[in-house]
Order: C-alpha cells, then structure tokens, then sequence
C-alpha cells in the first residue's frame, strides 16, 4: 500500500508548497467524510453547495467561480467528460458542484433514477432535495443537522467513512513524550483555510516522506489513531447521570447487532485493501461518484487496478494531517454485526503500525495471494504472511478467517487452493490456532468474487460450497467484553475540537462510560470529565468496552494527554511505571537475546524504548515449571522470565487482571523478537 502513497503523492507534490504535517485534515472534496478535524467539518457542514458561497464572500468574479468549480469537477471526472458539458452543469447547478457532478454522472441513467426515486428532481429544484435526501444516515449525521434519517437513500450520495491510524513522519516521538505541536498543531482549529492548505501540503510532502523515513526508523514511528468526527458534546451533568444496565442496553444497541473489531492483514500486494475496497463498495459503502474518481485517477497514474485499493487507501491519504496512514479505519454492517474494520498495511516497515491496528481487532482476516510464487515469497522467512499471523495470535486475535484471494490469476483450481490451504493450516496450527477457528475462503478482490455473495463461477462452484467473505465475516464469535472490570481506555490519538475541551480517541479495552463521568488520565496522574461520547460519528450517552470512541474532555489541559495514555477511573486506577516482569516467547531470532538488551516495547498505541533489565528464568513451554534459573541468554523458541525497564513511565496492567491490556510485543531492529504478558508491576 505505500506503494501507492508514492505514486500518489508523486502528482500532488508540487501542487503544494507548505510541508507542515501537522496541518488540518482536510478529506478529498467530494467524498464527505467525517476524517476531517473540527474546523473543516464545522465549515462545510452548513454549506453543502461548496464554492457558491465561499466565494462569493471573498468577492470572486463571475469566471473566477466557474473556473474553481470546473477545477474541482475536473479533480473527480479528468477528461472523462467534455468541458462543454460541465460548464452547462455548474450553471444548471447555480455553481454547486456537488449538484453539478451528481447530475453530469448521473445523465447517463437518469430516466432509471427518476422512475426508481421519486426525490430526484430537475437541476434548479435540487438544492432542498439533495439536502433532503443526501444518502441515508452518513451524510446526515456529518452535516451535523436533525434530518430525517428515514429518507430514502440514494446510492450516488453513500459516502465512506474513513478514519485513518497515521504514522506521522514528523513526529519522532514515542511514549508519552508530549510533542508541544501538538498545541499548535491544534491551533489550526480557528483557521480553517490554513488548515486546508497545510492539509494538503503536508499530504502531499508527507506520502514520500513517510516511504523513505518510515523505512528509516521503522522503530520510532509513533501511531496514532485520528478519528473522523467532531464529537456533539452531549450536556449532562454527573448529577442527572442514570444507571444503566450496561449489558441490557449492549444488546438493544444497533439494532441488536454486536459490535466487532476486525484487522486485515497479509503480505504487502497479497490484495487486502483491494479486497475490502471492493467489499466496501460492494455493501454500498462507496459512492458512485467516489468510485468514478478512483478509477480515473488510478487510470492517470497508471495503475487501474488499484481502483479499488484506493477506496481504502487513496481518501485516508487526502485526509490525513499525518505523514503516512496506515491503518485505514470504516465500518459496515453484515446481518448480525457491526464491523470496526481495520485494513493493516502489510509492508514490514509499517508493522509497529500494524501491531497497533491488531491490539484493538477481536479477529482477523488474513489476505494470502494465491498466484504461483507469490503465496510462497508471502510465506516464506522474511515474508509478512507468518508474522502477521504470529502477531495477531500473540496480541489475543483467536479467530482467522484466511482469504485465499486472486484465485482469478489460478483458475480457480481446487488443488492450489488446496496447496496453499494446508502449508497454513500447518503454520497457523502452530502459531496457536485452533482448527476450528480458522476458515479458508477462495476470493477474487479483483473481481469481487465470493466478497459479498457467493462466487457464481463454475470453476469454484463445482467444488466450493462454503461461505462468501461476508457470511464468514458475520459468523464469527463476538469475544467476551470486560464490561464488568473498571474503565480503561487507552489513548489513540489527542485533537483540540471547536468547544471549550478536546478530543481523545481510542477503543474501550475494560469497563463503559457515561457522559459526565469523572476520568483519570495515567500518565500524568490527572483528572477530568467526559463532556461527550462519540461512536461511529453519533453522539451516544454511553460507550462500553469493545468500542472505539471519541470523548470530548474539559477540566485537563490537552498538553498533558498524549498518545499512550490510559484513561480509567479514578477510583481503581491503573498502575504506572518503568520496570515489570513478563514471561516471554522468543520469536525466531538470530542473535541471542543477553541482558541489557534494548528493545521497543509496543503496548496498546505505545512504542517505548526499553532494556531487558534481567534474565530470570527459562521455563518450561507447556508446563510452565522453571528449567533454568538465570540464564545467560535466551534464544529462539524459548519460554522466559524477564524483568523489562522503559525509559518513561507507562501505564500497565498485569495480563491475570486485564487481558486486553496485559500483552506486549518486543521489537529490535525492524522484526519482532518476542511476544509477551506482564505478570508482576515493580516500580
Ligand atoms: P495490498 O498491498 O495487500 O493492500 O494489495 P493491493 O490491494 O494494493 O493489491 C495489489 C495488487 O494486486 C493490485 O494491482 C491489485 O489490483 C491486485 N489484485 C488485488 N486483488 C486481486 C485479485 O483478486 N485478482 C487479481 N488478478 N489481482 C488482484
């Protein structure tokens, strides 16, 4: 995927001359997405019609308004549509040039839409209409105004909801060291032209950027998770706070649908963000419109069969005031479930990033590329397929489903699908697995075969019965959540928003919360309240573990939160500090582990340099029982007692307590070395 980065931000480089990175999000023009940062989205939301206004205030002429609206209709359709005709469009449209791209795109089928939804009017008409029907509830609730989230939908209107992790390139910094930009950095808020044009600038620089440093210092990349919305703070003071049954009320929520944190990972070109783009797309995630400028764009750069890709992977990188986006974040819905998914990248230098992505998944979907050649670079030593399966299963992922995708590229033969099924099964038996845990699917991401419906071609169905991506996808297990344990959730990513407080990010790994509510924030040992929850762009009342919300938060100074740290309650909070012990599984590692080893430690969104402070004991795989005290040093495979020192303070928990918060990955030099869970908290 950062392949496409470069190619992308290779056109828009020179485009922009402002590199700061830490400019305001600012998402692709057309596909409203909630990814932006306060201000923008607070700009746009009560003008839907994108250049009439604007412009007008800042007394642009009658040419001058024509000519930005062809630009941004050129920036979806390129040459596809002759200037003749989108002149015509922008002036039927009165100079909106969302109207004017819905109906330039829509000409073509218009009689069909007309006799299917009553609502599409005549250009002219169309301002209220469209604000009336703008595509059911993502396009509703991002414009932030009480409509009526019964109207029809109108597929051309879907938008995406994507939310991207960023590794920013510029932000060098790791644990809780609080980089001051982030104040200013924030300070975008009030600016929001500013914020549009640093946005893109530093999307622009940053794409070839993060290539280069991310391969650099791999190591040091800090994660962080930028939600897509600005949260609605909810007025409610502690003092109407209800009770809830929090169980109850996890049942009725959604529609009785469970909440499910799925990661996609695999080898970089196994096809993982091709496949979710198309599934995506598929579900009707994806607007028309959207999908149109993909394929152009993809056309232009010479890569047309990323089109797809770029659903996941293009609109993150419009969008992010980071340098690179590595997990890409949307959610969509199968019969039973709503899936939080996370599309992992699957180069090597952006595993920290894919750690951090795995941490909050409850399963997986590996992408394996069935091409002859390719399944076996991807699995072979120094291919991502093993360590990222190794990875999933040490940071808790139990259930797998594998897509064996691009079978299109082998006929869909059963034997390789075989082949490749059984040289996994064996592997992933291994990693820790269980048989019954782990579902294979023959997949065209291309294509879209077997994604969403089952695969139609008589060269699988003849000896394929089983389920579609999609099924497998609702028959997982949702995992027990830690409703019952004290609230905790781990920081993801800080912004300032429009009020009076700001923003964190972050999946609920124990407990649930209510707006009102009185949080501790560890590191730095501080309190504050919840003035507002967010999920899934909605204002909720409640959040509880498994979701990945944003809470709005007052009564704290945003310099003191940084990525990393745990927000719990204050009455049983977690404990902080620099040296604990954990037993460890060393991974298949060339030089022995001796003490005073320096490694980072990636917890939760945290990488932290740390030392292997002592060697206690060797122990037995299965049993446990110590075979060896003190050892001089540790190597592959073995099973091990250390005590871990970090160069700052981090908040932990012991894995007998809260699973979720209780396991770690070692890293030296690029690879992991090691997979862990903290049994006993020194100091
Ligand atoms: P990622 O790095 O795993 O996200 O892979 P991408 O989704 O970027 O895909 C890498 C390349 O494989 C692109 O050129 C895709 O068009 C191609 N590709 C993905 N899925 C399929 C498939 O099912 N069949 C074929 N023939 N090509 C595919």
């Amino acid at each position: 995927m950062s392949r496409h980065r470069n190619v992308r931000g290779y056109n828009y480089d020179e485009d922009f001359e402002d590199d700061d990175v830490y400019g305001q999000s600012v998402e692709d023009d057309y596909c409203i997405s909630p990814s932006t940062a306060a201000q923008f989205i607070y700009s746009r939301r009560d003008k839907p019609a994108m250049c009439a206004e604007p412009l007008e205030e800042e007394g642009y002429g009658y040419e001058a308004r024509l000519n930005s609206c062809l630009d941004q209709m050129r920036e979806v359709l390129a040459e596809s549509v002759p200037e003749q005709k989108m002149v015509q469009a922008v002036l039927d449209s009165k100079f909106d040039v969302q109207k004017a791209l819905d109906l330039v795109l829509s000409q073509g089928s218009k009689q069909n839409v007309k006799t299917k939804n009553e609502d599409t009017v005549t250009v002219g008409k169309t301002t209220k209409e469209f604000q009336r029907n703008p595509g059911g509830a993502n396009v509703l609730q991002f414009n932030g105004k009480a409509r009526d989230s019964q109207s029809a939908r109108m597929e051309s209107e879907i938008v995406p909801k994507i939310t991207k992790m960023t590794v920013s390139g510029k932000k060098q910094s790791m644990g809780f060291e609080v980089p001051c930009v982030i104040a200013e950095e924030n300070g975008h808020a009030n600016t929001p032209q500013k914020g549009l044009l640093t946005e893109d600038a530093s999307v622009a620089s940053g794409v070839l950027q993060a290539v280069s440093k991310s391969a650099l210092l791999p190591q040091v990349a800090q994660v962080s998770e930028e939600q897509n919305m600005v949260p609605t703070p909810v007025k409610k003071s502690s003092k109407t706070k209800l009770q809830i049954d929090v169980k109850a009320e996890l049942e009725k929520r959604q529609g009785g649908k469970q909440l499910l944190n799925l990661v996609v990972i695999g080898h970089v070109d196994a096809g993982k963000s091709t496949l979710m783009g198309h599934l995506l797309y598929l579900l009707g995630n994806v607007n028309k419109r959207t999908m149109h400028k993909y394929e152009q764009e993809s056309k232009k750069a010479g890569k047309a069969s990323f089109a797809y890709a770029w659903v996941l992977d293009e609109t993150g990188e419009e969008r992010e005031r980071g340098v690179t986006m590595d997990v890409g974040m949307t959610k969509f819905e199968t019969k039973t479930k709503v899936i939080t998914l996370m599309d992992a990248p699957g180069h090597k230098d952006f595993i920290p990033n894919m750690i951090t992505g795995a941490a909050q998944a409850d399963v997986a979907i590996l992408v394996v590329d069935a091409s002859r050649g390719e399944f076996e670079a991807g699995f072979e030593t120094g291919g991502q397929t093993r360590e990222h399966g190794l990875l999933v299963r040490s940071l808790g992922v139990t259930q797998l489903a594998v897509a064996v995708n691009k079978m299109d590229q082998v006929n869909w033969q059963q034997e390789r699908f075989q082949e490749i099924t059984s040289k996994l099964g064996q592997f992933l038996k291994q990693a820790g697995f269980k048989e019954s845990d782990v579902a294979y699917i023959p997949t065209s991401g291309l294509g879209g075969e077997n994604l969403v419906t089952r695969g139609q071609s008589s060269d699988l169905t003849q000896w394929y019965k089983g389920k579609c991506l999609l099924e497998q996808i609702d028959s997982f297990k949702p995992p027990q959540r830690s409703v019952d344990k004290p609230f905790r959730l781990c920081v993801a990513d800080v912004f300032k928003d429009q009020g009076s407080g700001f923003c964190v990010t972050g999946k609920i790994e124990a407990g649930y919360i209510q707006v009102g509510e009185r949080l501790l924030a560890m590191p730095p040992n501080e309190t504050c309240t919840a003035k507002g929850i967010t999920l899934h762009d909605e204002p909720v009342d409640w959040a509880a573990a498994g979701d990945h919300v944003s809470l709005t938060l007052t009564g704290m100074d945003i310099i003191k939160i940084n990525v990393g740290c745990v927000f719990c309650d204050p009455k049983e909070p977690i404990k902080v500090c620099t040296r604990f012990r954990a037993r460890v599984l060393i991974f298949n590692i060339e030089v022995p582990i001796t003490k005073g080893f320096p490694v980072l430690l990636h917890y939760q969104t945290i990488s932290e340099p740390a030392t292997i402070r002592k060697l206690l004991s060797v122990l037995h795989k299965s049993t446990g029982e110590v075979t060896k005290k003190k050892p001089k040093f540790l190597s592959k495979g073995q099973n091990a007692l250390i005590e871990l020192q970090t160069q700052r303070p981090v908040a932990l928990e012991l894995y007998k307590d809260f699973k979720e918060l209780g396991r770690f990955m070692l890293r030296y030099s690029g690879s992991t070395i090691a997979a862990g869970v903290v049994t006993e908290i020194k100091e």
